[in-house]
């Protein structure tokens, strides 16, 4: 017999990520800027999603740009 029990609706906690770049006025990535682009990565170098950053599409994309070229100039991962 089935489990009829009435699947719980935890409430999600839907708190709005705010860009973190927006919120500090960050309007010109730097790629040198390895301490901030050390944020958005995981340990092993990748660019970490925008749904684990809270990042705004413009970010986000001014981010995958300034970490591909530190990776060029080998200053992040
Ligand atoms: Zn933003």
């Amino acid at each position: 017999m089935k489990n009829m029990k009435p699947r719980q609706h935890r409430r999600r906690v839907v708190r709005k990520k705010q860009c973190r770049l927006c919120e500090n006025k960050i309007f010109n990535i730097d790629f040198k800027d390895v301490e901030l682009l050390k944020r958005f990565q995981t340990e092993g170098g990748k660019i970490l999603p925008r749904r684990i950053t809270g990042n705004c599409f413009k970010h986000q994309k001014m981010l995958a740009i300034a970490v591909k070229r530190a990776r060029i100039l080998a200053l992040v991962l």
